[in-house]
């Protein structure tokens, strides 16, 4: 899905260093001495905090002590403002199966488009109608500007729809009434008055539609708020806001210029200053200009907000609109239900990729490909032990671990829950330690490696990482241990063996071949059991076992056998650790003990 444009792959090759040449000058007054930093004398002067929007005296804010308890009614703008801002804006194709997406996904109210704008947003809303591909419990909403004609344009678009809503916009801000449109206060309402009134006029000519109603006042976060109330006020009016036909009143922070903290007083005072607010679906649509639009949404919620408008991952005019994936998730992981599908997170986002023709950020919350990877030694021990704990509980409580509640550190949400699997929770660098390998080799081959043979597999991991200066892979990690521990061409085979005490037979018989210095010495062994018999096998090669432990597991690894047998085996050059994968546990104790002797015979790290 990653195109190869000069975008994603420009850090591959080496660039200098820019030529950063502002002069450095003095500290500002009264810096700390512990912080050195210089001014490069950047144009603050350029630039101001906006004039404070609410008068200090009416800020009697609540919204710092809610906690938010529900999810608010959706609306998802992915078709319209977020398809208006793409480069090249979606076909018929796409928009379609964005529509669907959204519809699976649960949302409710779709903005589809911006019909009196283009000759393919007017023919998708068509096609949505024509051929009744809007579910009953669905409603469309189409987005107008002020001016009749485009609203009697908008109004054609709709014909035969069931449900809709019409979404009526005009600028309202200081900046755009002097610079854009030179129009005073007076004549900013009686514009957004007139136009409500065609809107209503033109919903009175399509009595078999539910159409509904909503008002954004552009640039609402700029506007000065009694101007933006009594023009919310008037239009609802106008509208005849009831509690059976509530008005929407959208209230966006379109050019997102302040701390969250500002855009929720602002909420906070329209949600107690509204009249008739028992009529109003009070909406937000946040934009993410200083990166803030998730925070806005959430603080405007707690301020009172009912409704926000967003795009899946944040597409958007510039910076893009809220993200509904993180805020919708958000909620999921204070336990509180989105009321939004995201059982299949990739999927989702394989599809809001194709149609908008934008990756998803690796570190996107909750989507991005690396949102769920620890490469850090210490975090990859933590989730292990984590997943571990989580394994416990769920043993003791008798139900499956999905079942127990998600205390996995560094996890803030199960990723199974998202629809992905555990494998990539760890990768393993230079920066992984032996809690990492243990956990891949657990989650992808199903092996648990007692803890000395994992330190002693992470130090040989450790040598290829540094080495090679990248990721080890499962396949890597797998070759490597193979390579330490399961080797069978070494100095020391079993040949053959025979008898098993588990198949009832009282006698084991174990014959090996040591390879030393150009010599091969047969060994022949006879036990209780296959240890008993290889250390008398061993005795006659020359090598002396002093003591001997095996632990055997299943290991249900398709390519590696059904069990997996450690062995720690003390020779005359101290303590090995041994590993071998079998169909049978004979088998794979012998494997164990023949790599622990192997090893031993190696050199190798002793612990
Ligand atoms: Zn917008």
């Amino acid at each position: 899905m990653r195109k190869a444009n000069n975008m994603s792959t420009s850090y591959l090759e080496e660039p200098p260093l820019p030529e950063l040449r502002l002069p450095a000058r003095l500290a500002r007054q009264g810096q700390p001495w512990w912080n050195p930093q210089l001014s490069f004398s950047p144009p603050t002067a350029r630039y101001r905090r906006p004039e404070p929007q609410i008068a200090a005296a009416a800020v009697e804010r609540r919204w710092p002590s809610r906690v938010i308890e529900n999810a608010p009614l959706w609306c998802s703008v992915d078709l319209r403002d977020g398809n208006q801002a793409l480069p090249n804006p979606m076909d018929p194709t796409r928009k379609s199966k964005l529509f669907a997406l959204l519809v699976a996904m649960g949302f409710k109210e779709i903005e589809v488009g911006y019909p009196s704008a283009s000759a393919t947003d007017f023919d998708f809303v068509r096609q949505l109608v024509e051929r009744d591909l809007i579910p009953d419990d669905v409603t469309i909403s189409v987005f107008t500007p002020a001016r009749a004609e485009l609203i009697d344009r908008t109004f054609e678009s709709l014909a035969g729809v069931r449900n809709a809503i019409v979404h009526l916009c005009n600028a309202t801000a200081p900046e755009w009434r002097k610079v854009v449109f030179a129009l005073d206060e007076e004549r900013i309402t009686q514009l957004a008055l007139d136009a409500a009134e065609r809107v209503l006029r033109g919903a009175d000519r399509m009595p078999s539609a539910a159409v509904r109603f909503e008002y954004s006042p552009e640039a609402f976060n700029l506007t000065e708020p009694e101007f933006a109330l009594a023009l919310c006020n008037a239009v609802a009016a106008r509208w005849c806001a009831t509690p059976d036909r509530p008005v929407t009143l959208n209230l966006p922070s379109t050019v997102e210029v302040d701390t969250p903290n500002v855009y929720a007083d602002q909420i906070e005072w329209m949600h107690r200053n509204l009249d008739n607010r028992g009529s109003i679906i009070l909406s937000v649509h946040p934009h993410n200009d200083r990166g803030t639009a998730v925070a806005s949404a959430e603080l405007a919620m707690m301020a009172g907000a009912d409704r926000v408008e967003g795009t899946l991952f944040g597409n958007g005019e510039r910076t893009g609109n809220v993200c509904l994936v993180t805020l919708a998730l958000n909620l999921l992981t204070r336990g509180i239900d989105p009321q939004l599908d995201f059982s299949d997170i990739d999927g989702i986002r394989r599809v809001v990729e194709w149609c908008t023709q934008m990756p998803v950020h690796d570190r996107h919350p909750y989507s991005g490909n690396l949102v769920y990877t620890a490469f850090s030694g210490t975090h990859q021990d933590a989730i292990k032990k984590g997943f571990d704990a989580l394994e416990q509980a769920a043993l003791k409580a008798g139900t499956a671990p999905g079942e127990q509640p998600w205390r996995v550190p560094y996890l803030p949400i199960d990723p199974q829950d998202l629809g992905r699997s555990y494998e990539a929770v760890v990768r393993i660098n230079s920066q992984s330690g032996k809690g990492g390998i243990a956990y891949v080799l657990k989650t992808v081959f199903r092996l648990e490696l007692p803890r000395p043979l994992q330190a002693e597999l992470s130090e040989a991991v450790q040598k290829i990482s540094d080495a090679r200066g990248q990721e080890v892979g499962p396949k890597l990690l797998w070759e490597v241990f193979a390579e330490e521990y399961l080797k069978t061409d070494d100095y020391l085979r079993v040949t053959d063996h025979s008898g098993h005490p588990d198949d009832g037979d009282d006698r084991v018989c174990v014959h090996v071949l040591y390879t030393v210095d150009g010599r091969e010495i047969h060994g022949e062994g006879a036990g209780i059991d296959q240890l008993s018999a290889f250390k008398v096998a061993m005795a006659q090669c020359g090598i002396q076992i002093e003591t001997a432990d095996v632990i055997t597991q299943a290991a249900r690894a398709e390519e590696c056998g059904e069990i997996a047998a450690y062995s720690r085996v003390v020779t005359e050059r101290g303590a090995t650790w041994g590993a071998g994968l079998a169909d049978n546990i004979g088998d794979a104790v012998l494997r164990a003990l023949t790599s622990s002797v192997n090893r031993a015979l190696r050199g190798s790290r002793t612990f």
